[in-house]
């Protein structure tokens, strides 16, 4: 009886309650399910596929290959779930989520159903073709008079060598994986074109800006801004590189040609100031001095490194980058690290991304833990790469003395001043070659791509050459629209350099100084995704993304 009562009483109180639930509150708690039934299928196919691409490009071996292939197939086949896609269409068009967290990841999920309503044979076919491409990079190795040679001996021929026929052999070397791979991604770039168009948008580029977050308009502004900002600067130090070149190779300034620049891409400054940055690094290690720095910030990258494979094996994938296993502290880099400063400027690199990732805040759902956007995790990895031809670093970390540093001052901040112009030009080529070929696929790209070059990085295209020599360059074909996050990154990271020498750090080298750390973790890391990327950049600096801290720092 006094049970039948009590239960009495309890469903009256639940239908006065379920009378009160207003409609916001159906629609959350919708979502919420969602999410949960979500976070429940997602989260152990992710694992699993961040785990088989990692072994996938520590190995190299077909098998591996396959079992990435196959993980990450599944975890795709998730997004092309119509009745999911369905219910979340319907909740975003209701305008009934309010609650921030859970409107916030509605947006996001409803964007990555979005990009997954294909037909899944489609995407299917696409990871095909990306991971046949892959193994095809993996597998190339220039050769030059009968030897096999890895992109880091081909760099350092071009670096080195003073002899313009071995200088045009390497590079040319380099470039026999042109042949090799640019049929397979002009059929692979029609075919994202094709997903693009039937998902609602006019070509790959577009979808893929659009699905993150970006107005490709918006994108187009800055790098016409930044066109309009580093132009006069750069053709005045092109004008000095020349001049260089011609004297160190015995040509005039109009003899030289692309592989003089000491770069398969010229992407990278030449050497033209007399610091060899090289030397400092003999005898150092990259990752025990990346790890002091770290640690020293009370950014702790000891699991980081615990989980990583830093240095070169055969097979293995030749390039570097981060990886966030489980977003629940696994995270891990991959590099082929020397004793030189373009692989500390690489460990600094990818260690930026892994604390990014590290220091996620863990009570986030597992969708917000994740950076606000994947060029807010370059800057902070751009940030911290910097440092390693920074005098005061390096003067800092006990690489060089005090006089040595002093000594070396002006000729390192102009040897970066050229790296970050140099780097801006060529990010520009990037980013119009690939909106240019996604807009007609069909077109001469092997012309498209000399006429930008010549346009934005001032290099002559070498006499009647027809290559595709755009597709030597991995991004283009395996991580498409997304170069021109590296150049939103470097904007981003000057005006967090400036904000945090400014208002946080005592050092402009921030060695020792717990206070960025703590900066970062609770202003970058922490909240992750939960805020759209210019209102998390606007509430760590005051102040929207804008490239005049980039302009301060680096040009005239
Ligand atoms: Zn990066």
């Amino acid at each position: 009886m006094k049970n039948y009562l009590l239960t009495a009483t309890f469903a009256v109180m639940i239908s006065i309650l379920m009378s009160c639930t207003s409609k916001q509150e159906k629609a959350e708690t919708r979502m919420r399910d969602f999410i949960s039934g979500y976070e429940t299928r997602v989260i152990p196919l992710y694992k699993e596929a961040a785990l088989a691409s990692w072994n996938a490009n520590v190995t190299g071996t077909n098998e591996d290959w396959a079992k990435s292939e196959k993980a990450s197939f599944e975890l795709t086949k998730i997004f092309t779930d119509s009745t999911a896609f369905r219910e979340l269409k319907e909740l975003r068009e209701s305008g009934l989520v309010k609650d921030s967290l859970v409107a916030r990841q509605l947006e996001l999920i409803y964007n990555s159903y979005l990009g997954g309503q294909v037909d899944p044979s489609l995407l299917e076919e696409q990871i095909r073709m990306e991971t046949e491409i892959s193994k095809k990079y993996s597998n190339f190795r220039a050769i030059l008079d009968g030897k096999e040679l890895s992109d880091n001996q081909i760099e350092e021929i071009l670096r080195n060598s003073k002899v313009s026929a071995d200088l045009k052999a390497a590079w040319e070397a380099h470039k026999m994986i042109g042949p090799v791979v640019a049929g397979d991604i002009v059929k692979l770039v029609r075919h994202r074109n094709m997903i693009a168009q039937k998902t609602g948008f006019n070509n790959y580029h577009e979808m893929t800006l659009k699905l993150s977050g970006q107005d490709p308009a918006e994108v187009t502004r800055v790098f016409d801004e930044l066109d309009e900002l580093t132009r006069e600067s750069f053709a005045r130090l092109k004008g000095d590189i020349d001049a260089y070149f011609a004297k160190r190779y015995d040509l005039k300034t109009d003899e030289l040609k692309p592989w003089h620049y000491q770069n398969r891409f010229f992407q990278e400054a030449p050497e033209i100031y007399s610091v060899d940055f090289d030397k400092y690094y003999e005898g150092q290690d990259p990752v025990k001095l990346a790890a002091a720095f770290y640690n020293g910030i009370g950014l702790n990258v000891d699991a980081i490194l615990a989980k990583s494979d830093l240095y070169e094996k055969p097979g293995k994938n030749q390039h570097a980058f981060s990886t966030d296993i489980d977003r629940s502290g696994d995270v891990r880099t991959l590099d082929n690290v020397k004793p030189d400063s373009y692989w500390m400027n690489t460990m600094l690199h990818e260690l930026g991304h892994g604390v990014y990732s590290y220091y996620n805040d863990k009570s986030l759902p597992f969708t917000l833990r994740d950076a606000a956007h994947s060029f807010t995790t370059e800057a902070i990895a751009n940030l911290f790469g910097r440092f390693a031809t920074d005098p005061l670093w390096m003067n800092d970390m006990g690489i060089i003395d005090k006089a040595e540093s002093e000594k070396i001052a002006t000729v390192s901040s102009n040897a970066l001043r050229l790296q970050m112009l140099v780097f801006s030009r060529w990010a520009q080529v990037m980013y119009r070659f690939e909106k240019s070929m996604y807009e007609n696929p069909d077109q001469d790209l092997n012309q498209l791509w000399w006429t930008i070059v010549e346009k934005y990085q001032l290099l002559a295209k070498p006499d009647g050459r027809n290559m595709p020599d755009w597709a030597t360059k991995i991004h283009v074909a395996l991580y498409p629209c997304y170069y021109h996050n590296y150049l939103l990154g470097e904007l981003l990271a000057s005006q967090l350099y400036y904000y945090i020498t400014t208002n946080v750090a005592k050092n402009p080298s921030f060695a020792g100084d717990k206070a960025v750390g703590e900066y970062l973790k609770q202003k970058v890391f922490m909240p992750g995704t939960r805020y759209y990327w210019n209102d998390m950049i606007e509430k760590a600096t005051g102040e929207k993304l804008t490239a005049k801290y980039y302009a301060k720092q680096f040009v005239e």
